[in-house]
This record gives C-alpha cells, sequence and structure tokens, in this order.
C-alpha cells in the first residue's frame, strides 16, 4: 500500500471541489449547498391566495412566489439532481402544509390525507424517482415535529398527517404551458383517477392536495376532483410555491 503525502491528499480535494464545485443555485455563492438567504426564500411564512374557478371555501396556501431564487432553488432540485436541496424546500412546503391544514374544517378524529399530485412515468424515470411525493413526505415530517400542530390545526390529535400516492394519470395530456385557463382545464378533464388500490383509503376522508408549484390552479383541481369523485373530500390544497403575481405574493428577486 503506497503511502500518500497528507499534502497530495488535500491537492485531491482541491482538484475534487474544481470537478463539482458546490454551489447556492439560488445566488451562484460557492463552497455553500445552498447559502442562509436563499434557504429563508423558500421557507415560508405561507401565504393564502385565492384561484379562479376553484370550489368555493377551499384553501390555497404556498410558501413563496415562483421566480427569482425560489424558481432557480426548484429547478435544481427538479431538473438537475439536487436532491439535497428537499431540506430547505420541504420547510418551505410544512408552512404550507400546517396553514392549510389549521385552515380545513377537517374530521378531528382521523389523521389528514396528503395527496401529491403525481408525476409522470417520464419524468420520474428522468429524475430517479418520484421527487414530489418525497418532499411531501419530508414536509409531513417537519409539519409533525412542529410542537403544536395537531392542535392548532384541530385534525388527527396524535395522529400526524399522512402522504398517500392515491393519484394516478389516467391518460396522456397536452403540456400545459401556452394554453390558457380554459385551455387548461379542459386539457386536464379527467387527466387523473385515483389508484384502484387507493380507493377505500380516501373514500370518505379528508383530504389536501399538495404540489411544488401552482400556475392556474387547473392540476390541483383535477387531482381534488378525480378525489372527490371517489368519496374523499378536500379541504384544502398547498403548494411550495405559485406562479402568480399579485398582492400578498411575496416577490423574492434575488440577484435577478
Ligand atoms: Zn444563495
Amino acid at each position: 500500500v503506497a503511502v500518500v503525502p497528507l499534502g497530495m491528499v488535500e491537492g485531491w480535494r482541491a482538484a475534487g471541489a474544481l470537478i463539482w464545485p458546490v454551489s447556492c443555485p439560488g445566488c451562484g455563492r460557492t463552497d455553500v449547498a445552498v447559502c442562509d438567504r436563499c434557504r429563508a426564500a423558500v421557507a415560508g411564512p405561507a401565504f393564502f391566495t385565492p384561484m379562479v374557478g376553484w370550489p368555493p371555501g377551499w384553501g390555497v396556501w404556498a410558501a413563496c412566489g415562483y421566480r427569482g431564487v425560489p424558481a432557480r432553488l426548484l429547478n435544481a432540485w427538479k431538473e438537475r439532481g439536487r436532491t439535497d436541496l428537499g431540506a430547505p424546500l420541504a420547510t418551505g412546503l410544512a408552512s404550507a402544509l400546517l396553514a392549510a391544514a389549521a385552515a380545513a374544517i377537517a374530521d378531528p378524529g382521523r389523521p389528514l390525507l396528503v395527496v401529491p399530485v403525481p408525476t409522470s412515468r417520464a419524468a420520474r424515470r428522468r429524475r430517479g424517482g418520484d421527487l414530489m411525493a418525497e418532499l411531501a413526505r419530508q414536509a409531513v415530517a417537519r409539519a409533525g415535529s412542529t410542537p403544536g400542530f395537531a392542535p392548532d390545526a384541530g385534525i388527527g390529535v396524535g395522529r400526524p398527517p399522512r402522504v398517500v400516492r392515491a393519484l394516478r394519470h389516467a391518460r396522456p395530456v397536452l403540456d400545459q404551458a401556452g394554453l390558457s385557463a380554459a385551455g387548461r382545464r379542459a386539457n386536464l378533464r379527467g387527466a387523473l383517477s385515483v389508484r384502484p388500490g387507493a380507493r377505500r383509503l380516501v373514500a370518505g376522508r379528508d383530504c389536501v392536495v399538495v404540489d411544488d408549484v401552482v400556475t392556474t390552479g387547473a392540476t390541483a383541481a383535477e387531482a381534488a376532483r378525480a378525489l372527490t369523485s371517489e368519496g374523499a373530500r378536500v379541504v384544502g390544497a398547498c403548494f411550495l410555491s405559485v406562479t402568480l403575481r399579485r398582492p400578498g405574493v411575496p416577490d423574492h428577486r434575488g440577484k435577478d
């Protein structure tokens, strides 16, 4: 076994840092996976935003606007293999989940079901897994460890919310980009369905739909329709971020 001088090991480490530089995807700062400032940009607090065409009384909550720093962190997490960003992103989703659960009039005796919008098979393959379901699990774990969560939310005392991948794609849909709000709704009508194995699980239960980004709300509305058609009661929806620019949606421009 060759003895390697310590200086050479350090040299290799430095070379490794050049080959795989660590940097914050939000601002480009090097030598940190995500900086405190960008972490704070996705952490919440959650805010409420109304959605056109949604059933009245639904709570729609999110932690940040989808632009600048939050958009860059989300894209790095989703499309560039930065799964380590799941933890800071889950903090924001947890704050939205807590707010949605607190606003919902849910069945106090039973745990809330948290249902992620399903990811297409192609996207799962490309990303190496169902990132959204994993993010929802991390958010639930974080929300569940928040002191006073269950009593404040008035739900599932002693029983943490549970993530259930209850939905699947029932048919292919067009790319939503470029479609109007009405076009998106038409494109998505009947596009999702409850997995046969999850029908009995969701029937009669309180559900919150979760997703990483909401634009018009058409996807989440279709998710809610599919769940409701199987007897579930959709009590709200929460998102990490919203694309809308409107009063109440924080504007994290970062270094744009
Ligand atoms: Zn940063």
